[in-house]
């Protein structure tokens, strides 16, 4: 049987991000994802990790790819958000953030998913302590006396694999998680984020929309050449039709809802349908195991939260192994197990709680209501300190910093 120190199962977004952060550590790592296998400079088409989606990357996340060596491989395709303009459509209330009242040249950058996986892709390559198995699919699962036993079935073949620490990685349906029988905490939104991209006449350069309106949050996020990405959420039963208007029609929809503040939008990009929903793990950890990214908490993508904070993970986890591997303890022990839940969950629990009020205040048609948030967004943009507490969460600066957090690497 082979034995691995950790063993990553899904290779994605985070789970790549977190085997990047651990190369030259030493530690012998394995990832398997279910995904085949992609060119350095050119990630797969149909990864469904580094997909057509654009992802708000916030300033702590840009820093933590800095601090892992790859973000000059994705640089070239992320624009940055230097104001941030939340409005509640047809209401009185609205609110800003600005780079420049928090000190910093950009609150965070908006890159597309494929970039991201193109400086994944790259910070793999040549690792020499990193093995890759893709497409390759976890088929079973038991605790073994020194760590886990993991069954994987590759090419019509299925290798038994041995690890110190099982990291999974695999997503919102993580199939880790439901092997051990891991619950969850969940609720279904009745939602979709239908995303796309368009053109704007007069795009507004560095500047990021939040609009709610009646029927959820619609995003307009600055991406370079001038064009938007667009993340409209609508109800479940009206997806149907917004993904099968034509162009014009479509665009149409778009304005009326947005506005002309960018002047007309055109050129729309193709549109694909998310179902949303709130998934949190009800265990984060167990004696040699830890799930992070979307198999640890799948959010609602209002704010741009769900990635910046599987990142967030994958920065604690590396420092926490590479302090292990340094000092020669076991890297599945508890103290890595330990530390790891103590300082990650109530992370995890408040971004969750954040987005699940967002998207459930802001549909809210009760007039009291409507009120009370538009209030509460004017006394946001009234009152600096409650201005630059939601900077700071957009930025995920705050709370207690890893070296790579700092931009730093790992050492
Ligand atoms: C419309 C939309 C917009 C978003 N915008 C933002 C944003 O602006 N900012 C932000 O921070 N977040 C955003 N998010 C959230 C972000 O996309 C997710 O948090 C992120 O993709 C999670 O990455 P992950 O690697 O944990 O999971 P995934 O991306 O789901 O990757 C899971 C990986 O596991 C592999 N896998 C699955 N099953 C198995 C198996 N059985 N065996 C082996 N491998 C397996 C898959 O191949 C895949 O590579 C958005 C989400 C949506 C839906």
């Amino acid at each position: 049987m082979l034995e691995y120190d950790v063993v990553i199962v899904g290779g994605g977004l985070v789970g790549g991000s977190l085997a990047c952060a651990l190369r030259d550590t030493g530690l012998a790592i394995l990832v398997v994802d279910a995904a085949p296998a992609s060119a350095p400079d050119h990630p797969n088409p149909d990864h469904p990790s580094y997909d057509e989606r654009v992802i708000a990357l916030s300033l702590g996340s840009q820093r933590i790819f800095d601090g892992i060596g790859i973000w000059p491989q994705m640089a070239a395709d992320a624009e940055p958000i230097r104001h941030v303009h939340v409005s509640d459509r047809g209401h009185f209330g609205f609110a800003h953030l600005d780079a420049e009242d928090e000190g910093v040249d950009a609150l965070g950058y908006v890159t597309p998913a494929r970039a991201i996986g193109r400086g994944i892709e790259a910070g793999l390559a040549g690792a020499d302590n990193i093995e890759l198995l893709r497409p390759a699919r976890l088929v079973g699962l038991h605790a073994g006396a020194r760590g886990w036993q993991l069954e994987v079935a590759m090419n019509g073949d299925s290798r038994l694999l041995e690890a110190r620490l099982l990291l999974a990685a695999d997503g919102g349906d993580s199939a880790v998680r439901r092997r051990l029988g891991l619950g969850v905490h969940e609720r279904t939104y009745g939602y979709d984020a239908i995303i796309s991209t368009v053109t704007a006449e007069r795009p507004d350069v560095g500047t990021a929309f939040e609009r709610f309106t009646d029927s959820g949050p619609l995003a307009m996020l600055p991406m370079t050449g001038g064009r938007y990405s667009v993340v409209w959420t609508a109800r479940d039963s009206d997806t149907a039709d917004i993904l099968a208007m034509d162009d014009k029609g479509f665009v149409h929809r778009l304005q009326q809802r947005f506005g002309y503040r960018l002047g007309r939008l055109g050129r729309p990009g193709r549109r694909i349908a998310y179902p949303l929903r709130l998934v949190l793990a009800k265990q984060l950890t167990q004696p040699r195991l830890a799930l992070l990214g979307n198999a640890a908490h799948t959010l609602h993508p209002v704010a741009g939260q769900g990635f910046n904070l599987g990142l967030r993970d994958v920065a604690l986890l590396a420092e926490l192994l590479a302090e292990a591997q340094r000092t020669g303890q076991d890297p599945g022990g508890n103290s890595v197990v330990n530390a790891y839940h103590k300082r990650r969950r109530p992370d995890q629990y408040s971004a969750a709680l954040f987005t699940d009020c967002l998207a459930r205040l802001f549909v809210n048609p009760f007039a009291p209501v409507r009120i009370a948030r538009n209030l509460g967004m004017l006394g946001i943009d009234l009152l600096p300190t409650a201005r630059h507490l939601l900077a700071r969460r957009f930025m995920g600066t705050s709370g207690r910093l890893t070296r790579l957090q700092r931009g730093l690497p790992l050492g």
